[in-house]
């Protein structure tokens, strides 16, 4: 199978009108790999009609139909993992499993909204009158543009797409820059599942330029961003001086709470272990690790023996934890976050630079920091980073009030086997999503978001695909 690497726009796949094209980077090598094509205006304006034709299409299609494609669509991506598998580390960097987490995940989220399809339920009231019959229906809200980070290429696309294409929007898709080609195999499950031309398009090329000719055309109803809060504040300008709903899922600085009643062991290697997948570069990555002050010293150490057991190499070495970072602009933010810390009085336990037998490729070392302060600048700004910061907390109240100490909410983690501290700590705690005992917790079927900083709308469970329906009452008079 030809890795797909032109944009798809009304069910072809086409170079921008004018040849331009962009390069993709392979991390581990800084290497170029291929070229994927730049957008033109015009291009943009043909993937709009396409949309706003896709669109008149699928919102006739029955919810049966759309459920059945959306499933194909699953199945497709699933029998096609080993292909899209190498891609993803190839632009992304992630190591092949960690890829293949993904693909499934991502496989995931077709399946769950194929059901959902079927369940967008509207409803039935009795009147004042009896010559009165009122209903709730909930259509589908149009077109969509939806803009995704790099960091989980297929995954974070595939939660935008399915819910709107559950609903019977079309929507046209804009990937990262570094990881177009991943995402294009979207597209090509979704072609050759029978999903209609128009319906889903993917264009790719300067974000700004694509974000301001999508969103300011009356084709697009609605935007849906996952990425960082800078971009998720500039398109929340456009979208304000249009008027146009959006969802924004954005960054974190999620807390880990480790209190004294922990099974230590436990909670050092599960944390350690989450911190570091992907490098770090997860919007629920923990970012800041308080333990209570009795256990934190044996933490500390058990974290920091986990962490220098992780092998860091290319991610196609099937023996490798940890690839290299994204792109050289991570890497770069990654050595000036431990230097400021490390300037303000962080002490380092291990890693702080990039590994010495690796001389290309945008590697850091898993780096693990103590004697942290509210200062530095790792403790206030999402770090998206092989940074572990470990602090201390006395009691459940300084614990909780430390953990929400952050503009941002989007998840938080606790380590307890004390039922009250479960309950006060997961309700007190600030965030849209917690933990408790567990570092992998986002799934399709349950709703993933933040709040403050972090952003709002939902993707996944029951609330994903209501984001992408208008409600209408119908009142009738017999
Ligand atoms: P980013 O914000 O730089 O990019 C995200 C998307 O926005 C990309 O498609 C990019 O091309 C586009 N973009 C960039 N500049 C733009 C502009 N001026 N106008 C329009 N679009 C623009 O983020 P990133 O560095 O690729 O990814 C990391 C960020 O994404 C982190 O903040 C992370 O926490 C966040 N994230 C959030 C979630 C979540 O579900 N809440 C999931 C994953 C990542």
């Amino acid at each position: 199978m030809e890795v797909p690497n032109r944009m798809y726009i009304e069910g072809e796949w086409v170079t921008s009108t004018d040849g331009a094209t962009m390069p993709i980077i392979d991390p581990a090598t800084e290497e170029q790999v291929d070229t994927v094509p730049r957008a033109t205006a015009e291009d943009l304006d043909r993937a709009l009609e396409a949309a706003e034709r896709g669109w008149r299409v699928w919102r006739e299609t029955d919810a049966w139909t759309r459920s059945n494609t959306l499933r194909r669509v699953g199945a497709l991506i699933r029998e096609r993992a080993e292909a899209i598998a190498p891609v993803i580390t190839e632009e992304q960097g992630k190591p092949l499993g960690e890829a293949r987490g993904e693909i499934m995940a991502a496989a995931d989220q077709f399946d769950w909204n194929a059901d959902e399809a079927r369940r967008i339920y509207g409803r039935s009231l009795e009147s004042h009158s009896r010559s009165e019959r009122l209903m709730v229906i909930h259509q589908p809200i149009g077109p969509v543009a939806a803009f995704s980070p790099g960091n989980f290429p297929v995954l974070l696309p595939a939660r935008k797409i399915a819910p709107a294409l559950a609903a019977g929007c079309s929507i046209i898709v804009k990937p990262a820059e570094e990881t177009v080609r991943s995402c294009l195999y979207l597209a090509q499950a979704c072609h050759d599942a029978g999903v209609p031309a128009g319906v889903m398009n993917v264009v790719t090329g300067e974000p700004a330029q694509i974000s301001t000719h999508l969103i300011r055309s009356p084709v697009i109803r609605k935007v849906s961003l996952t990425g960082s809060l800078a971009v998720g504040k500039e398109l929340m300008r456009l979208c304000a001086e249009e008027l146009k709903p959006v969802a924004m899922e954005l960054g974190g600085h999620s807390p880990v709470l480790v209190f004294e009643d922990a099974d230590l062991e436990f909670a050092a290697e599960t944390a350690a272990r989450a911190k570091f997948r992907n490098n770090g570069q997860v919007c629920i990555a923990a970012s800041r690790f308080y333990v209570q002050q009795s256990i934190a010293e044996p933490f500390l150490k058990r974290f920091v023996d986990v962490t220098q057991s992780l092998r860091v190499g290319n991610g196609r070495d099937p023996d490798t934890d940890v690839g290299p970072l994204c792109s050289r602009r991570r890497l770069e933010a990654t050595e000036a976050l431990v230097r400021d810390a490390v300037d303000k009085g962080a002490s380092l336990r291990t890693g702080g630079g990039r590994p010495r037998e690796l001389r290309k490729g945008f590697y850091y070392l898993p780096t693990v920091l103590s004697d942290v302060s509210a200062e530095m600048r790792i403790l206030q700004e999402e770090p998206f980073a092989p940074i572990a910061p470990i602090a201390t907390f006395n009691d459940l109240e300084d614990g909780i009030e430390k953990a929400n100490a952050s503009n941002y909410g989007l998840a938080a983690y606790i380590f307890t086997r004390d039922t009250a501290t479960l309950f006060r700590a997961s309700e007190g705690l600030e965030a849209g999503m917690v933990g408790v005992n567990n570092m992998v917790i986002a799934s399709a079927e349950m709703p993933f978001g933040g709040i403050k900083q972090s952003g709002f709308g939902r993707e996944g469970g029951a609330e994903g695909v209501k984001g992408y329906t208008v409600t209408k009452y119908i009142n009738v008079r017999l």
